[in-house]
């Protein structure tokens, strides 16, 4: 209930009755608008039979009374009603104008809901995916420890038997110990990706150009042993985190080079300045990707081929994504001709 009154006339019995007093469906005029769902007009509320706080308003000289609902759909959601300190007879217009603004007002209260619940939603999502990265976090970290427990005693393991010169359990050590290995780098990759927002640095002039010949220098054994080429248009400078960047178009050449056909790979990178935004370009001549894998392969884990084929971990794209959005871009890919095209999107 919210009351209000015209300032230089108080009320103040009927302010407080009406404060604490709860109107039942069909009781008083709000109560019977509500039952209703139509304005009413009451000439003078000292005198009707159904008005409970008539004596109240006698105090205050208080008579003519309209009020009209307010709608959500077809549901009653609040009642309006406004009083006079006249006797005044019913006014038609002003009752159906009246109507035409409980719909609108309805309709006014509605959208703030709605707006509100969408922000409420919004807020829970980011809060169950900051836990979310809390977890991955702590979990792999905390997962290190016992693994470098295991890596260690299963040295020693692995010094006894050879010693011994158990041929069955040299094999199995050798299991273990590659386990280990492959343990270790998801773990490392589940730190790498939920690292990504975390500690967020601010951002810096990036010249992509530089970021490029370090990733050049980065891969260049993996270039050199693919006899590969990896060229770039110029490319702008941007406000970003460098660091990421590097890790991300590092993370976009290494599989140019890795998923590759016969043929030496040739990778080019370049940039178009589209709007409020750059888009980059990470062309390559590999294997392609079928066109309704383009948005799985973004997603943590997901990969096109077994590790026996081609290594990896399926983390590299997934990391890629959450660089991209981290700095208010997207990032997809699309077909070549051969190969594919990575394409992200960086703000100017
Ligand atoms: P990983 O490289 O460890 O497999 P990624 O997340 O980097 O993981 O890549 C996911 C999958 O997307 C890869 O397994 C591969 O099937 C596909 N892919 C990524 N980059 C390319 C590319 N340049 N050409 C063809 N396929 C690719």
């Amino acid at each position: 209930v919210q009351i209000r009154h015209r300032a230089g006339r108080e009320i103040p019995a009927f302010m407080e009755i009406s404060r604490k007093i709860t109107f039942p469906r069909g009781i008083g005029l709000p109560g019977r608008v509500w039952t209703s769902g139509k304005p009413a007009w009451i000439a003078d509320v000292t005198r009707d039979s159904n008005f409970p706080r008539a004596k109240y308003a006698e105090q205050d000289n208080l008579h003519g009374a309209f009020s009209f609902p307010i709608f959500n759909g077809r549901e009653v959601i609040g009642v309006v009603e406004f009083f006079s300190h006249a006797i005044q007879q019913p006014d038609e217009n002003l009752l159906r104008m009246m109507d035409t603004l409980g719909n609108l007002l309805g309709q006014f209260v509605a959208r703030k809901r709605a707006e509100e619940e969408m922000v409420a939603r919004a807020t829970e999502l980011s809060r169950s995916n900051a836990e979310l990265e809390r977890f991955a976090y702590i979990a792999s970290h905390d997962l290190q420890e016992p693994l470098r427990t295991v890596t260690s005693f299963t040295q020693l393991l692995a010094s006894r038997y050879e010693k011994a010169g158990d041929r069955d359990a040299e094999e199995f050590i050798g299991f273990i110990t590659e386990s280990v290995q492959r343990m270790r780098e998801l773990i490392e990759g589940l730190l790498a990706y939920s690292r990504v927002s975390r500690g967020q640095e601010p951002l810096q002039d990036t010249d992509l150009n530089q970021i490029m010949q370090q990733v050049t220098a980065n891969l260049g054994a993996a270039i050199h042993s693919n006899d590969a080429s990896v060229t770039h248009d110029p490319l702008p400078v941007l406000r970003a985190n460098p660091g990421l960047i590097l890790h991300l178009l590092q993370n976009l050449v290494s599989n140019a080079l890795k998923f590759r056909r016969a043929e030496p790979p040739r990778v080019h990178v370049s940039a178009e300045h589209a709007g409020p935004e750059w888009r980059i370009a990470v062309r390559d001549n590999g294997i392609g990707i079928e066109p309704h894998h383009a948005e799985r392969i973004f997603v943590l884990f997901q990969r096109l081929h077994t590790r026996d084929q081609i290594p990896g971990n399926g983390l590299g794209l997934a990391i890629c994504k959450k660089i991209v959005e981290q700095h208010g871009g997207r990032i997809w890919v699309e077909p070549g001709n051969p190969g594919s095209v990575f394409h992200f999107t960086l703000p100017a």
